[in-house]
């Protein structure tokens, strides 16, 4: 009987299962999407009892197209939309509120009120991270200030938070019937709350925040049996033995496991993780100082990050906001009809900039516009700043790190872009490379978990099974890059102070 291992990569637009052999390769998957919740200008929430619904679900569908049974599945890894906050009471399982996502907006008087005592970044040497609506701590804050008896319940200690990752887990394994409260490192390291040093809750930035510790999920490895599937689900008694957020599970996937690997990955936003290895760097250039991974009691891995909030979901937009193409694929052709961008440049600062700029009140802006301009433009514009955003973020891996990448392996939703591909080689003027098994973010989850239960035995084990598909190669002239980067970068300072 061949044994496999399962992957719940609970994402930002859908949820997936996915199973996995033993050379990496896919051998089935479940994936249904879920509603986005657009309540208010910059709020975005989704509902944690669709998502748990629909990861039950792709979990079957993905057993049954396989044809197997938990008999056959060695253990279950899970990766995550990091940040996104689910607050729940524990005695009932029922979410207080709806998941408040990491894109969402809405917390930035909280920021400011915390900023005002010492500047956004107050406490990145501890937690790595600048005070920004991104992460989960502001999410919580605002759960417990705005909805009704929340602040009282979560004193008393009958509320739980969790990262979808936590909310998952505990689900799974038996919900108000037992389930384990827990997180990973990579997860707790985007709450503003975790000690990049000690891996530990930090006593003194919960009180500023006034978020009760009973409310926080254990912090875990990434890979270690942390429990197993209640027997209410078709995976029962299975080992829970991974957890990875997404971007690190990505890394993982890439089997990018030392200092120096890095992986840039293309979804609904961009996020290039560097790892550092053992060792804590601090970004000079406007990069996240993160987890990476830990395995087992070995030593954590470290990592800076490169986030940008808005490249695919820009593609959403065109399609869904403006209707301009029917599917994200389409804006390939619709780019094709154009050689070029035609003086148009598009910065997609919808929920602010992160990373390098950090600046949550920049707005979107179309600049370089003249009576020329067509959608094809449009299109190519909107795939350019994907390519130009990254390219802002290498820049500042490379200043940090001091050794220039020579070349990026990619994944995400967006590869499958030819056009956007060769444009980020000819930009970053570095070969772009993508592996052969594209899902490396559920591939993380599974690798992580299966290192726990022996089903992998070791990492070398895991790189062997990473091979090159495609290669696009650099072939831009200095002058067009540098006068194209050039116009981006102009582009940019049109969005800042936009908001009151
Ligand atoms: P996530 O994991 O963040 O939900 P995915 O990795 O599944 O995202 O990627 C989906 C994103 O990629 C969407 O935002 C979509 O607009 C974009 N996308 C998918 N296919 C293409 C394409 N061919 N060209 C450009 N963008 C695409």
């Amino acid at each position: 009987m061949t044994d496999y291992i399962i992957a719940i990569d609970q994402g930002t637009t859908s949820t997936r299962a996915i199973v996995f052999d033993h050379s990496g390769s896919i051998v089935s998957q479940g994936q249904l999407e879920h509603e986005q919740i657009f309540p208010k200008a910059g709020w975005v929430e989704h509902n944690p009892k669709e998502i748990w619904d629909n990861t039950r679900e792709v979990i079957g569908q993905a057993l049954s197209k396989a044809n197997i049974t938990r008999h056959n599945v060695k253990a279950v890894g899970i990766t995550n939309q990091r940040e996104t906050t689910v607050v729940w009471d524990k005695n009932t399982g029922e979410p207080v509120y709806n998941a408040i996502v990491w894109q969402d907006t809405r917390t930035q008087e909280i920021v400011d009120r915390f900023a005002a005592d010492g500047g956004v970044e107050r406490f990145k040497d501890i937690v790595g991270l600048p005070l920004s609506t991104y992460f989960a701590g502001t999410k919580i804050v605002w759960i417990l200030e705005n909805v009704e008896g929340a602040r009282e319940k979560a004193e008393n200690g009958d509320l739980l938070f969790g990262t979808t990752d936590s909310w998952v887990t505990w689900n799974l394994t038996g919900g108000v019937d037992g389930g384990v409260h827990i997180t990973d490192v990579t997860n707790a390291s985007r709450t503003m709350f975790m000690d990049l040093e000690t891996l530990e809750w930090r006593d003194d930035i919960l009180e500023v925040f006034n978020v009760p510790k009973s409310m926080l999920p254990e912090i875990k490895s990434s890979s270690a049996v942390y429990g197993t599937v209640h027997t209410s689900s078709l995976l029962r008694e299975v080992p829970v033995a991974g957890i990875l957020g997404d971007q690190q599970a990505a890394t993982f996937g890439q089997a990018a496991f030392d200092a120096g690997e890095a992986k840039n990955t293309y979804g609904t936003g961009n996020f290039l993780i560097f790892n550092t290895g053992t060792e804590i760097v601090k970004s000079k250039n406007g990069l996240l100082t993160t987890l990476g991974y830990k395995l087992g009691d070995d030593a954590p891995h470290y990592a800076l990050e490169g986030s940008i909030a808005v490249t695919g979901s820009l593609i959403q937009w065109l399609r869904d906001n403006l209707g301009l193409i029917k599917s994200a694929p389409e804006v390939e052709d619709l780019a094709k009809t154009v050689d070029d961008n035609g003086g148009a440049y598009f910065v997609p600062a919808f929920s602010g900039l992160f990373a390098p700029y950090w600046r949550s009140d920049a707005r979107g802006a179309l600049v370089g516009l003249t009576r020329y301009v067509n959608k094809g433009h449009i299109a190519r514009a909107a795939l350019e700043a994907t390519a130009f955003q990254t390219k802002e973020v290498l820049d500042a891996v490379n200043a940090d790190s001091g050794v220039p990448l020579t070349e990026l392996k990619v994944d995400g939703g967006m590869i499958g872009n030819n056009l956007l591909m060769q444009f980020q080689a000819d930009i970053l003027d570095v070969p772009v490379v993508r592996p052969v098994v594209a899902e490396t973010t559920a591939l993380g989850a599974a690798y992580a978990a299966g290192l726990a239960v022996g089903f992998w035995a070791n990492l070398d084990e895991l790189r062997a099974n990473w091979q090159e598909d495609s290669r696009w190669t650099p072939e831009m002239d200095d002058a067009e890059r540098d006068r194209l980067y050039r116009n981006w970068k102009k582009a940019v300072t049109k969005t800042f102070d936009w908001v009151d």
